[in-house]
C-alpha cells in the first residue's frame, strides 16, 4: 500500500487547573500508563501514521522524551506556547518535510482508537479537512439573561472532539496567515475561517476529554474495564491417503509411501490452521477463500495460502495470540517433524515460537485415520485486537 506520510500532533502543554492536583492530567496513571499514553499506542497502531510530535510544557520535555523507548514513532517532544495554537505551530514547524496529512490530538483524551483514528484518517484522504464530532443528547437552548430565547434543532449541532485531520500544507498556511490577536479553541476552527471545507466524522464511541476529577474517573473506570477483543476459533480438516502423492504437513516434505489427496498440496494440519484463523476472525472458511474449483491453487503450497490468511488477520486489525494443532495420523512417525513445521508456520504468522503448538497422535488403529485410509488435523487458536 503506497499510503501518504500522515504525522501527529499530541497537544500536552495545557494547564490542568480544574484538576486540583499538582501532576499534569496527561501523566496521571491509569493501570500503570500514564494518560498520553493511551493515545501514543492508539495512533502507534495505525499503519497511516509515520511520526508524532508532542507539544508539553517545558518542565515535562524530560519524562516525556522518556516514552521515545516504548513508542518508536515518537520522534520529538517540542516545548509548548502560552497558548494551545502557539504550542501546535511549534510542533508544525519540526514535522518532517514529507509531512502530507497532519492530525492533531488532545492528551487529554485517552479514549481514542485505532479504529476510529483510522477512519477519519481515511475520511480525510478523501475530502482535506475532517473534524471528529459527537451528536448531542439533550435540547440545545439559546439563554440570555437567564432567560431562553431560542431553542435549536439539535440534528444540527455536534460538540468538536480530536483528532482532527488536515492537509499539512493547507493547515500550514492558515497558522502562517494568523494574526498574533486570533484565537482559536479548536483547529478545526482555524481552517474555516479561510474558507475551508470541514467533514464531520461521527464518533461512535466515548472519546472524553479529561479536565475535572470527575472525567478523569469516568475515563479510567472505561480504561480499566475496557477487555481487550479476544476471539477464538477451530478448524478441523481430513484428506484421504493415496500413492503417487507427496505427504506435506505444516509445509515439510515427509519421506512416506503414500501422501494426501487433493486440488493443492493437501497439507491437512495447514488447512486446520487456516480454518481455526478465519473462523475466529468471523472471516468463513479456506473454501470460501480458496475454492478448489480455481485452477490456481491446484497443487499450490497451503504455505502460500496460510500467508494470505495472515494477511487477512492483519487487514482486519486482528493479532495471533496462539496456537494449537493436533495431527491425527497412524502412520508415520510425525515427532521428528513437529519442529521444523513449527518453524513453518510460526515463520509465515510472524509470532514467537511459544505461540504455535503442533502435536501428533494416533487412534489407536482406530477408524479412518487408524486404518491408514486418511489423515485428520484439528486446531483450536485464539487471536485478538488491541
Ligand atoms: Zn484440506
Amino acid at each position: 500500500m503506497c499510503s501518504p506520510y500522515v504525522s501527529v500532533i499530541i497537544a500536552a502543554a495545557g494547564n490542568s487547573s480544574r484538576m486540583g492536583k499538582n501532576v499534569s492530567k496527561q501523566l496521571l496513571d491509569i493501570s500503570n500508563n500514564k494518560v498520553i499514553e493511551f493515545s501514543l499506542k492508539a495512533f502507534s497502531n495505525s499503519e497511516y501514521v509515520k511520526e508524532i510530535v508532542i507539544s508539553t510544557k517545558k518542565e515535562e520535555v524530560e519524562i516525556i522524551s522518556q516514552l521515545k523507548k516504548t513508542y518508536p514513532k515518537l520522534t520529538s517532544i517540542v516545548e509548548g506556547g502560552k497558548v494551545r495554537q502557539e504550542s501546535v505551530k511549534k510542533a508544525l514547524n519540526v514535522l518532517n518535510k514529507n509531512s502530507e496529512f497532519v492530525a492533531i490530538h488532545d492528551a487529554a483524551r485517552p479514549l481514542i482508537t485505532t479504529e476510529d483514528i483510522d477512519k477519519i484518517i481515511k475520511l480525510a484522504l478523501s475530502c482535506g479537512a475532517v473534524c471528529p464530532v459527537s451528536k448531542v443528547v439533550d435540547t440545545v437552548k439559546i439563554a440570555k439573561d437567564g432567560t431562553i430565547t431560542d431553542t435549536i434543532n439539535r440534528d444540527t449541532v455536534f460538540l468538536a472532539s480530536t483528532p482532527q485531520v488536515f492537509k499539512t500544507d493547507i493547515y500550514k498556511q492558515c497558522v502562517s496567515s494568523l494574526k498574533d490577536t486570533d484565537t482559536f479553541t479548536d483547529d478545526c476552527s482555524l481552517v474555516e475561517k479561510f474558507g475551508h471545507k470541514v467533514k464531520t466524522y461521527v464518533m461512535e464511541r466515548d472519546n472524553t476529554k479529561i479536565t475535572t476529577p470527575k472525567d478523569f474517573k469516568k475515563v479510567k473506570n472505561a480504561l480499566e474495564n475496557s477487555t481487550p477483543s479476544i476471539r477464538i476459533g477451530h478448524g478441523y480438516d481430513v484428506h484421504r491417503l493415496a500413492t503417487d502423492r507427496d505427504l506435506i504437513l505444516g509445509g515439510v516434505k515427509i519421506p512416506h509411501s503414500v501422501g494426501l489427496l487433493g486440488h493443492s498440496d493437501a497439507d491437512v494440519l495447514t488447512h486446520a490452521i487456516m480454518d481455526s484463523l478465519l473462523g475466529a476472525a468471523s472471516l468463513g472458511d479456506i473454501g470460501k477463500h480458496f475454492p478448489d474449483s480455481d485452477e490456481k491453487y491446484k497443487g499450490i503450497s497451503s504455505m502460500k495460502l496460510l500467508f494470505h490468511v495472515k494477511k487477512l488477520l492483519d487487514e482486519h486489525g486482528y493479532k495471533v495470540s496462539n496456537l494449537d494443532a493436533t495431527i491425527i495420523a497412524q502412520e508415520p512417525k510425525l515427532s521428528p517433524f513437529i519442529k521444523e513445521m513449527t518453524k513453518n508456520i510460526i515463520n509465515v504468522l510472524g509470532v514467537e515460537e511459544n505461540q504455535v503448538n503442533v502435536k501428533a497422535t494416533t487412534e489407536e488403529k482406530l477408524g479412518f485415520t487408524g486404518e491408514k485410509l486418511g489423515i485428520s488435523a484439528h486446531c483450536v487458536s485464539m487471536i485478538y485486537k488491541e
